[in-house]
């Protein structure tokens, strides 16, 4: 059985003010709450706070990116290790805005899931289609190059120690959700194209869904059953939306 996970990706947003009322929110409201089940994934100068300030509560927090190397001469990167060394335990690797705007590759990808394992960290690996190739009916073979990506070119092993996350491109940001049913297809369909390499891999491993997940979708999208729980943006700087998301998920009372 999957346990439920949520993680907040506050993308290029807070100051230290905001993050404080932020997370002071979320771990008032989220108490009594299981460890390991909710992140928030911050800015790097943000994490040092987010680690003072939720160290001892139930609630993880994690990084946006990391370099695919290890250390050494990459001037502007940040390493796995170091961000290990500090208490992070996540990281997102492969979200859409990179793959756009950064020219992430699923090279790439594979290979900052690869460094995140090694340096001790586990990815949140980000696939997803576009709009037009939604529309141009691509949605399977896009997800399935992206997925197959990393079962060929990380392994099995680190898919063991990474979450999925499936967020259409089209419903980032937008407003536009998938609806359960939508997101459900694409879920089954990747757990699917992992069972083809590794049937217990395929079985227990983490598949999020992201793309306009708020507290009034997030009930009938966290029902399917292939839907482990949310990779939440906008929602995430929101407390009572991400709140409301996190009750969703984990049947909190509100
Ligand atoms: C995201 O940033 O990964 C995301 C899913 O954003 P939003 O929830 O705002 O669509």
């Amino acid at each position: 059985m999957r346990a439920k996970f949520v993680a907040g990706n506050w993308k290029m947003n807070g100051s230290v003010a905001a993050n404080g009322s932020l997370l002071d929110a979320l771990v008032s409201g989220l108490g009594g709450l299981a460890s390991d089940r909710v992140v928030v994934m911050a800015p790097f100068p943000y994490l040092a706070q987010c680690a003072e300030r939720l160290a001892g509560t139930a609630i993880g927090w994690g990084a946006q990116d990391v370099s695919a190397h290890g250390p050494g001469a990459y001037t502007g990167e940040v390493c796995a290790s170091m961000l290990a060394e500090f208490g992070c335990r996540h990281v997102i690797v492969g979200h859409s805005e990179r793959r756009a705007l950064h020219a992430e590759t699923d090279e790439v990808v594979v290979a900052k899931a690869v460094a995140a394992v090694r340096g001790g960290l586990t990815p949140v690996i980000c696939v997803g289609e576009t709009l037009a190739q939604r529309e141009g009916g691509e949605t399977e073979a896009v997800v399935a190059r992206q997925v197959d990506a990393v079962v060929e070119g990380a392994g099995i092993g680190v898919l063991k120690s990474a979450i999925l996350a499936y967020e259409p491109v089209w419903a980032i940001g937008t407003g536009r959700t998938a609806t359960p049913e939508q997101a459900q297809a694409v879920h089954a369909f990747i757990r699917g194209r992992v069972g083809r390499a590794d049937g217990e891999c395929a079985a227990s491993l983490r598949i999020l869904y992201g793309g306009s997940v708020k507290a009034a979708n997030a009930q009938s999208l966290f029902a399917m059953s292939d839907v482990d729980g949310g990779l939440v943006g906008g929602a995430s700087l929101v407390p009572a939306e991400f709140l409301g998301i996190c009750r969703a998920a984990f049947g909190l009372s509100g």
